[in-house]
């Protein structure tokens, strides 16, 4: 689904209803998130489908290293030998020299909202679901680009937690600081390692006065995606 001018949204049911990102500023082509499934399909069929070539694809990046935006990087990068990004602290996580930080096994509430990624969570506290290492060619901090995105260090969901804001498009993508699945919420509660990081990634992104807001986990907010951004900043 095009969200804006050349930004493709591309989702999966697994992984908590995980979305990806497909980007087209004209040129090249730029991935955000790789989803869950290690054979990249849907990320493949989203580049034939808008009748590019996986050979256009030279930019991956990635807002962290967790299971469910991992899964078809491995494979991404062998077919378009893309340049993977991500932030320095996911990095040696991303390409399997150490394991993602462990989240809390305790069950978010209410629990008729959140039995649903349960599963997710259990797996994130005990370390499981192994994703396919590789690794990441350069690290990008705050106020770098990438592709047509700049780089917004967005710490609190994970340290190293990146956003990407597309000016010329004013397309946010907050990755998992935020969710819209299975609730529009400031990130799946027991995920945020830390609260007070968070909120001031909260804050910056609120301030960018997006048009769009495309998240890690449920589908893109396409319209008055600025007032609902401050109005989960209030909350806070
Ligand atoms: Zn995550
Ligand atoms: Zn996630």
């Amino acid at each position: 689904m095009e969200i804006a001018p050349g930004v493709y949204s591309i989702d999966q049911w697994k992984g908590g209803h995980v979305h990806a990102f497909l980007l087209d500023d004209g040129t090249d082509l730029t991935v955000i998130d790789t989803l869950f499934d290690t054979d990249a399909g849907r990320i493949l069929d989203g580049i034939r489908n808008i009748g590019r070539s996986v050979d256009d694809l030279k930019h991956v990046v990635l807002t962290h290293a967790h299971r469910s935006h991992l899964g078809g990087l491995a494979t991404l990068k062998r077919m378009s030998g893309a340049t993977v990004y991500s932030h320095a602290w996911e990095a040696d996580i991303v390409a399997g020299e150490r394991t993602a930080q462990p989240v809390t096994p305790v069950p978010m509430r209410p629990l008729r909202t959140y039995w649903r990624v349960y599963y997710l969570q259990l797996g994130a506290a005990l370390g499981r679901g192994k994703h396919t290492p590789c690794p990441v060619d350069a690290t990008v901090e705050d106020g770098d680009t990438v592709g047509p995105v700049r780089v917004l260090h967005a710490p609190g969901h994970t340290p190293g937690h990146l956003a990407f804001w597309w000016p010329e498009r004013r397309v946010l993508f907050a990755g998992d600081a935020i969710a819209t699945y299975p609730v529009f919420e400031a990130g799946w509660p027991a995920f945020n390692l830390n609260p007070t990081q968070h909120r001031v990634s909260l804050r910056r992104m609120a301030d960018l006065d997006a048009d769009v807001l495309a998240v890690g986990h449920g589908d893109p907010i396409t319209a008055g995606a600025a007032e609902r951004l401050r109005s989960l900043v209030r909350g806070w």
